[in-house]
């Protein structure tokens, strides 16, 4: 079960064209230009079941889908609980390479590790939703690869005792949040 590699976006840290192909139950994600990329665990049964030669997007709602249940708390994997932290070599420096801020959600339970970038803590926040909407954009329907870019977010490590990381969101008003070291938000603030 594959799918050959396609262009499905462009690239949110440079101009670049993201390209996404499907192989042995994992779908990459990789940018032609910088060379950032994801590699998001999915099933075989979805390609399968739907015809994504048409609409690739779905594997990257599938990862979003996967995304929002870790950060709820459940384990992709085996519904374990979980940690959100911050990684550490994020902690050294304001941001990374690409802008991000790296965290990770790791369960308790079988260990398995999500790493993402900060701002997909506050995608499903009802703010940040209800912002979207009134942009005419449905968050379910956000395949993970665009998150940061339809968010326009910037993010940034603000202290590392106690951490706190801020995420800027901006879809048409902007919106600045304060995570802790656990990627709970302990405020935020609309302009
Ligand atoms: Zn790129
Ligand atoms: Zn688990």
């Amino acid at each position: 079960m594959s799918l050959d590699s396609r262009a499905v976006d462009k690239c949110s840290n440079c101009n670049g064209t993201l390209e996404l192909r499907y192989e042995q139950g994992h779908t990459a994600v990789d940018c032609d230009s910088c060379g950032a990329t994801r590699i998001m665990s999915a099933p075989p049964i979805l390609v399968v079941a739907h015809d994504v030669e048409e609409n690739p997007e779905l594997l990257g709602t599938f990862a979003t889908t996967q995304l929002q249940q870790t950060i709820r708390g459940f384990c992709y994997l085996c519904s374990g609980p979980v940690e959100g932290t911050v990684v550490d070599s994020s902690l050294d420096s304001e941001t990374d390479d690409s802008g991000n801020v790296k965290v990770a959600y790791e369960c308790t339970e079988c260990g398995a590790p999500f790493y993402t970038a900060a701002t997909t803590a506050v995608l499903d926040h009802p703010v940040v939703v209800s912002l979207l909407h009134d942009a005419g954009i449905d968050y379910r329907e956000i395949p993970s690869w665009r998150i940061t870019r339809i968010l326009d977010s910037e993010e940034r490590v603000n202290d590392d005792d106690p951490v706190r990381v801020e995420v800027t969101v901006t879809v048409d008003d902007e919106l600045t949040f304060v995570l802790d070291e656990n990627l709970d938000v302990v405020e935020y603030s609309r302009e």
